[in-house]
């Protein structure tokens, strides 16, 4: 349960004072629903607004406050005309200027005779000065009612900064001072405050300097948000621990036969990293480990030998991949590559319903399944295994951080393997996972020949036409990708098909589309039909980027490249390459790109080696973008800076490990004040594993 004094932090912000339904709305898009989500949103900015010229001496264009006896209105003659007001101080006279004004609103505000401060942009007219639509007008005596420099915050359409500022000035009357869950030495070393003083401090910056991330106020709340995140990671993890493994060592007999059957050697990267996998298996503690090797490294039969281990210990294992069409290819590249070893292996995705499920489940129940292929539809509640030893999650980063975790928290003494073909750097994965062993492999299959990568103008797209049709005349296999910009998913699709009846007038029958609206029986039909050399042209949109194998396909076309990042060009890239074929791909992008579009398409002109692409990935976008934090399932942080903070999240880690070998449980002072941390941070759901919550 969420301790009592948070509840008004957790408040919605409708509950403030002047925050009706609709400036709540625009609020929530900004910052969030709640109290905590607005003292969340930093400032971006400040205007400063300690100068208070005079007006003969105020300059143009700067912002100023200005002291100025209200002398005369002039309501203008049309609606169209701004209403004018004249005032002036013992230096001269200036104008405010108000466009679309309500006179008796500001007969209010500007009472003729009367003394006004007013702060806002000073403009120059003719000979003197005006100022249009000040952003505050209030009496002498309410001067300190605005602050003397004021935080600007990042806002949206509808929600203009003094609505933003009146929410934030109440929201930050609502917290209290909580208890201190940092290390006191820590604080001390750091010259930090306290929770309370660092939320008020934040938004209520002095000078440019105090938006730093680096000031004392925002590391604190940054390591705050670090320590909440690895806390909560620490949990799971010695959770996981607590659970105790099988030592799990199969007799090696299905390994052989399949191994036997393969059509290649595996390669030396493969074999090794076997052995890590077999030691974590052989071991009596749970393995939790990261298999990344690049697109096309060979990770499935890695990850399949493991699988045999449990098969051959008499348990089950599983493979969850993040979409249907990968569990179906998984299923049919592993079933080919087990013939040999009479598996049978099953799929479970959400497409088996009824009594096909049934069917399912109950072998899953009774241990007549041994290797099962699927979705999360393998992980529902209402799924039973008889006894389930190995677990691989493939291209894990198309799943939450939080399915990833109850996942491998689930009750079974799981062994869990996590593949992946984006390098992940470290700071980035230690907040993904905490601490996670890492298998990688480095070497690519034999034989691959590095794909041929062009870059070629929009204006130029009939060469590229020209170019694939001399491809498939000698019998190649085409991609032709689309781009898909999220939030225009309809325009989008109405340019694939666009560009689809344009490539089927030329190429006829043969052609394909496949995009993510189609429904997945037909999108397994047309991606078969590829397959099995029935479409030679297949229009896609990005649905194709993880892990289809059509070995036959030897090149691609992207159009739009520019509009693709770079771990995207590189995972697309990866499905053609995979055969005997030498392969090429086109990227096509507009005559007229920027620096950045430009380094990303030259990088992958350049290299095809995922390892580089990433680094590079990482210096064009900066850290805490990487992956992309929605679609890569990371976590998102509100406070900290992957970049600006990763020293303090190596602090982080330490100290979530200290905390849980003194107070496993959270029980002492410390870890009940750490236990508000987690709530604070909406990790409670790591707060599950404690032994007593
Ligand atoms: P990824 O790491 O991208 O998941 P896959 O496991 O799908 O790669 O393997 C890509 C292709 O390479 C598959 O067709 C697979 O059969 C083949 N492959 C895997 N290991 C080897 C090897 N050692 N030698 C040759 N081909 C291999
Ligand atoms: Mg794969």
């Amino acid at each position: 349960m969420r301790p009592e004094n948070l509840f008004p932090l957790f408040r919605t912000v409708t509950s403030l004072k002047g925050v009706g339904a609709r400036t709540a709305d625009l609020i929530e898009k900004v910052a969030g629903p709640h109290i905590i989500d607005l003292l969340w949103h930093l400032p971006s900015g400040i205007i400063d607004r300690r100068y208070t010229p005079k007006v003969k001496d105020a300059i143009p264009d700067s912002i100023a406050t200005i002291t100025l006896r209200i002398t005369k209105h002039y309501p203008p003659h049309n609606p169209r005309q701004p209403y004018k007001i004249v005032g002036m101080d013992d230096t001269g006279a200036m104008s405010l200027v108000f466009f679309r004004a309500r006179s008796d609103y500001l007969n209010k505000m500007l009472p003729e005779g009367e003394v006004r401060v007013v702060s806002g942009k000073i403009e120059k007219f003719g000979d003197g000065i005006q100022m249009t639509h000040p952003d505050h007008i209030v009496r002498e005596d309410e001067v300190e009612s605005f602050n003397k420099v004021e935080p600007v915050y990042p806002l949206t359409a509808g929600l203009s900064l003094k609505v933003m500022g009146k929410a934030m000035t109440a929201a930050l009357e609502i917290p209290t001072e909580l208890p201190e869950w940092l290390d006191g030495p820590l604080v001390a070393r750091e010259k930090w405050t306290t929770w309370l003083t660092a939320v008020q401090a934040i938004h209520a910056p002095e000078s440019e300097n105090d938006l730093s991330p680096q000031t004392p106020n925002r590391r604190r709340l940054a390591y705050d948000e670090l320590l909440a995140n690895q806390l909560a990671l620490a949990l799971v993890r010695a959770h996981m621990k607590r659970t105790k493994g099988l030592a799990l060592k199969g007799d090696g007999s299905l390994r052989e036969k399949v191994r036997a059957a393969l059509p290649f050697k595996l390669t030396n990267s493969q074999i090794f990293t076997l052995g890590e996998i077999d030691a974590d298996l052989a071991a009596d503690h749970r393995m939790l480990r990261l298999l990344q090797g690049d697109v096309g490294s060979g990770k499935t039969v890695v990850a399949l030998m493991a699988m045999l281990s449990a098969v051959e210990a008499g348990g089950q294992a599983v493979m969850m991949a993040p979409t249907e069409i990968l569990a179906r290819q998984h299923l049919a590249s592993i079933s080919q590559m087990t013939e040999s070893a009479d598996l049978q292996p099953l799929l479970l995705t959400g497409r088996e319903r009824g009594k096909k499920r049934e069917e399912i489940l109950d072998k899953l129940k009774s241990g007549a399944a041994r290797l099962v292929i699927g979705t999360h539809a393998l992980f529902t509640d209402d799924v039973e295994y008889k006894d389930l030893r190995v677990t691989v999650i493939d291209e894990q980063h198309r799943f939450g951080v939080h399915q990833r975790l109850t996942l491998a928290a689930k009750g079974r003494a799981v062994d869990v393997l996590v593949m992946t073909a984006t390098p992940i750097p470290r700071t980035l994965m230690l907040t993904a996972y905490g601490d996670m062993d890492v298998s990688r492999l480095t070497e690519k299959p034999a034989g691959r020949k590095p794909v041929q990568t062009v870059l070629i103008s929009q204006e130029r797209l009939d060469e590229v036409v020209g170019a694939v049709k001399r491809a498939v005349s000698s019998g190649a296999r085409v991609y032709w990708v689309c781009p898909l910009i999220e939030e225009q998913e309809t325009s989008d699709m109405a340019a694939a098909e666009a560009r689809y009846d344009h490539l089927r007038s030329i190429f006829g029958e043969r052609t394909g589309l496949v995009h993510g609206r189609l429904k997945g029986a037909d999108k397994d039909a047309v991606m078969m039909a590829f397959k099995d050399g029935n479409i030679d042209v297949l229009v896609a949109t990005t649905v194709i980027e993880v892990g289809v194998d059509v070995p036959e396909a030897s090149v691609m076309v992207i159009e739009h490249a520019e509009r693709f990042g770079l771990a995207q060009l590189h995972q697309l890239r990866g499905r053609i390459g995979r055969g005997a074929e030498k392969s090429t791909c086109l990227l096509v992008h507009a005559g007229h790109i920027g620096e950045t579009a430009k380094a990303r398409l030259t990088t992958m002109r350049e290299t095809d080696d995922g390892f580089i692409i990433a680094e590079r990935d990482l210096q064009l976008r900066g850290a805490g973008e990487l992956l992309g934090t929605r679609q890569s399932g990371l976590p998102e942080f509100r406070l900290a800076d992957i970049a600006e903070h990763a020293e303090l999240l190596q602090i982080a880690r330490d100290d979530a490990e200290m905390i849980l070998l003194n107070d496993p449980d959270l029980q002492k002072d410390r870890g009940q004040a750490l236990r508000h941390l987690l709530y604070l941070f909406e990790r409670d759901s790591a707060i599950r594993y404690l032994r007593s919550g």
